[in-house]
């Protein structure tokens, strides 16, 4: 069976007319047989792709090549197949979405790096308190033993959710994670603006982390959640504790799935047969929505969709 490689990187570097870069770029990775998705902007290069090993280590080699992005460091997931059903790269106006009105450049400011074993120290440390600056269902699933959940859905929420919560920050050295760096060297940056002076961040992120041959991913709980068709992928070498839970039980769960509703969408955690029970929606509105795609794709008779209405109802009133 061939190998296959995600590859997932990053690099805030000026980039000249990102809407031309990106057309020349979507050519050159169809060539080479890469799927995945990369973002373009004035300000830099983010992306996962994946490949055989052959066609990821030419990518790795051009881009190397390239002087914008010589230093740029990859980070090497093998795989069994491709993790992306197509390869699309876009121009946009930011990498990460954060919307601040008074942006901030990484390469000007951004919380010192911490290597893994630091990062590890720090964790322990109760001077210290470690904000996670991912979204609530990437928490979810798992995270950094202690860590903060900040709860925003998205990553542009996370300003304001820190200008709400001061007091918890205030007084201590703050250190932040992410996936793999990206959306913490703008977030620390902001933190620094904000008038926090001890700031620091997870150099290569949780990725790097779960990597590192010493810190094995130690005190991280749960799964990392990824964002291609993988969802959810290990990061603690020594001890897997589960902390993700069943939406509908509370059982201990780490299988993610979308609201069957197409204008709800959320990310569910939640076992097969409840997948089944619950017809995958969030809530007695997703679950009548005429769109309500699980209904569909098992074709269910509108009497087979009252018979499971039914027994929710019985069910929830038992509980109550
Ligand atoms: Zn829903």
């Amino acid at each position: 069976m061939e190998k296959y490689q995600v590859l997932l990187y990053y690099k805030y570097v000026k980039i000249e007319d990102p809407e031309a870069y990106a057309n020349e770029h979507l050519e050159f990775c169809n060539d080479l047989g890469l799927k995945g998705r990369i973002l373009i902007a004035e300000e830099g290069i983010n992306g996962t792709v994946s490949g055989t090993v052959e066609q990821t280590n030419k990518y790795v080699e051009a881009m190397h090549h390239d002087p914008r992005f010589s230093d740029m460091v990859f980070k090497i997931d093998e795989a069994d197949g491709h993790a992306f059903k197509k390869m699309k790269v876009r121009a946009r106006p930011e990498l990460v979405t954060l919307r601040l009105e008074d942006d901030v450049d990484p390469n000007q400011t951004t919380g010192k790096y911490l290597e893994p074993k630091e990062f590890y120290e720090a964790l322990k440390d109760e001077n210290t308190v470690v904000l996670d600056a991912r979204n609530d269902y990437e928490y979810d699933l798992g995270h950094f033993r202690g860590a903060i959940r900040p709860d925003i859905e998205t990553f542009r929420e996370l300003p304001d959710w820190v200008r709400e919560n001061k007091d918890k920050l205030e007084g201590k050295r703050v250190i932040t994670y992410c996936t793999g760096g990206i959306r913490c060297e703008k977030f620390s940056g902001f933190l620094l603006k904000e008038g926090f002076d001890d700031v620091a961040q997870l150099h290569g992120g949780i990725v790097t982390y779960g990597k590192d041959p010493e810190v094995k991913g130690e005190l991280w709980d749960g799964q990392l959640y990824v964002f291609d068709e993988r969802i959810a992928v290990p990061v603690n070498k020594k001890e897997h504790v589960v902390v993700g839970k069943d939406y509908y039980d509370g059982t201990p769960c780490e299988r993610y799935v979308n609201c069957a509703d197409p204008d709800c969408n959320k990310k569910i955690l939640c076992s097969e047969e409840n997948e089944h029970k619950y017809m995958r929606s969030c809530s007695h509105e997703c679950r009548v929505s005429p769109r309500n795609r699980y209904i569909i794709e098992h074709n269910l008779s509108p009497e087979a969709v009252q018979e499971r209405l039914d027994k929710i109802e019985q069910e929830n009133s038992v509980k109550a």
